[in-house]
């Protein structure tokens, strides 16, 4: 078969772009989960690759019979579990343009649009989030567009491994009992030989004190503290580490303080939420996902750091082959060097774009509506004798459980995850079980989360 020519591109992209606005349209009418059992897909598929290109045609229909019945609604307005990851047309056009024109941007000269895009959209969320202006590209910091949290936090955790002259078997990193597992892990993969998870308090946020505690008992044992991680909305519950109590620990033992708000960093577009991340002039790093909540379709993971050159100090490797006038005339950014892969997709663009359509007030219009929905549905657990919060509710993420414990728990999970229009996450605190009900689907309206209120009141 010959190659697809622009012709045959041209037909088959209205086709699809006619698909996925069907697809938008259909969903909510879906069940949010797929009905597969593991296996059902891979033994639809045929165990070898073609040796002759096919038809558009059939890798559609393939596509619509084998595929499409085993893809998880994410995007549906009943989506409320772990955390959302949303998206929106904008974004979806913006990533069409962003496959057609494959850039490479792992260097200003790879992709001078790609890079300046970056820097610049990045800047402006500095304003947007009122984070601290020494952040931006003309400060000493600087931001960049990671694939997730957990790379960012892993590269937090390199930079702050390198900055010591002590070898890794002594280091050691701490976040709290409630922080991300992707803190654990990157500690692993950079080569801590020590993780302390920090006790939290009755609000699940770490303990100063705890922190305080473990960094003396460390340093009495002849390690070295390098790195701590507050979070600003765990991912089970949302819970709110102190930050200048922690600042005010790792100041003193001169550690690394990354701050991991991969979820709640969005709701920071709003001025009233920034009141939950005081302090922030006094940390090293930053992690936040607008692919969780601000409309920009997976992967798209921001990362600040207050003060880029011990990242480059970490990071930067030049072989000849990637020497050039413009990187050696240390006028342009070279992302390459702000992160652990070489190279890099265009993933600034769908940001931009999706910023541009909505604008700022767009984008706070909906992370407004999501808290409020959340608030709502609190109030209505609290009104019910049967039910409890089991932990505040600052953002979107409402956690709660039945007051007759694990049992009567898992069954309105149950109910919720069987009623094939709203699924949510079961999860543990403290020894017990709890439903998360995370609210920021870029469609989710109050008539959704009555739906799941529904089952949730029959239940009781
Ligand atoms: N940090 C927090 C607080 C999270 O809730 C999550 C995921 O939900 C992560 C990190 C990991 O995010 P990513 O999938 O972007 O690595």
């Amino acid at each position: 078969m010959a190659p697809v020519n622009n012709d045959d591109f041209r037909r088959h992209a209205h086709d699809i772009v006619d698909w996925i606005a069907d697809y938008f349209e259909e969903l909510p009418k879906q069940s949010v989960l797929p009905d597969v059992a593991p296996g059902d897909i891979r033994k639809s598929l045929p165990v070898t690759a073609p040796e002759q290109g096919e038809p558009f045609a059939s890798i559609m229909s393939d596509f619509e019979r084998i595929i499409m019945p085993g893809i998880t609604g994410w995007q549906h307005p009943g989506w409320f579990a772990y955390f959302p990851a949303n998206s929106s047309p904008p974004s979806v056009l913006a990533e069409m343009i962003t496959a057609a024109l494959g850039q490479q941007g792992m260097m200003w000269i790879t992709s001078p649009a790609a890079t300046e895009l970056e820097m610049v959209t990045l800047d402006w969320l500095v304003d947007l989030l009122g984070l601290p202006p020494e952040w931006k590209m003309a400060g000493p910091g600087g931001g960049s567009i990671q694939v997730s949290a957990s790379d960012a936090s892993h590269l937090a955790l390199v930079i702050a491994r390198q900055r010591q002259s002590a070898p890794t078997d002594q280091l050691v990193a701490y976040a709290s009992a409630q922080a991300h597992s992707s803190l654990e892990k990157g500690a692993r993969v950079a080569g801590y030989r020590h993780f302390r998870s920090v006790a939290v308090g009755s609000d699940w946020a770490m303990s100063p004190s705890a922190l305080a505690d473990a960094v003396g008992e460390d340093c009495g044992r002849g390690l070295v503290p390098a790195f701590v991680c507050s979070t600003v909305g765990t991912t089970g519950t949302t819970a709110i580490d102190p930050i200048p109590a922690i600042s005010e620990v790792a100041r003193a033992e001169g550690i690394w303080h990354h701050v991991d708000a991969a979820f709640a960093g969005n709701a920071m577009i709003c001025p009233e939420f920034r009141r939950y991340q005081p302090g922030l002039d006094e940390v090293d790093s930053y992690v936040f996902n607008p692919h969780k909540w601000l409309l920009t379709n997976f992967d798209c993971s921001v990362f600040y750091v207050a003060d880029r050159k011990p990242l480059l100090e970490a990071l930067q490797i030049t072989p000849p082959y990637l020497r050039n006038a413009q990187s050696s005339s240390g006028e342009v950014v070279d992302y390459r060097d702000w992160q652990v892969p070489l190279g890099r997709r265009f993933r600034a663009l769908k940001l931009w774009w999706v910023i541009r359509s909505y604008g700022a007030e767009g984008l706070r219009e909906m992370i407004r509506s999501h808290i409020a929905l959340a608030q709502d549905l609190v109030a209505r657990i609290q009104a019910s004798p049967q039910l409890e919060v089991v932990a505040p509710t600052p953002f979107s993420l409402v956690s709660f459980r039945h007051v007759d414990g694990d049992e009567a728990t898992d069954a309105i999970a149950a109910r919720i995850n069987h009623s094939g229009h709203s699924y949510v996450t079961p999860s543990v605190i403290d020894g017990h079980r709890f439903i998360r009900v995370s609210i920021g689907g870029a469609n989710t309206t109050a008539a959704d989360v009555d739906r799941l209120w529904e089952v949730v009141s029959a239940s009781n």
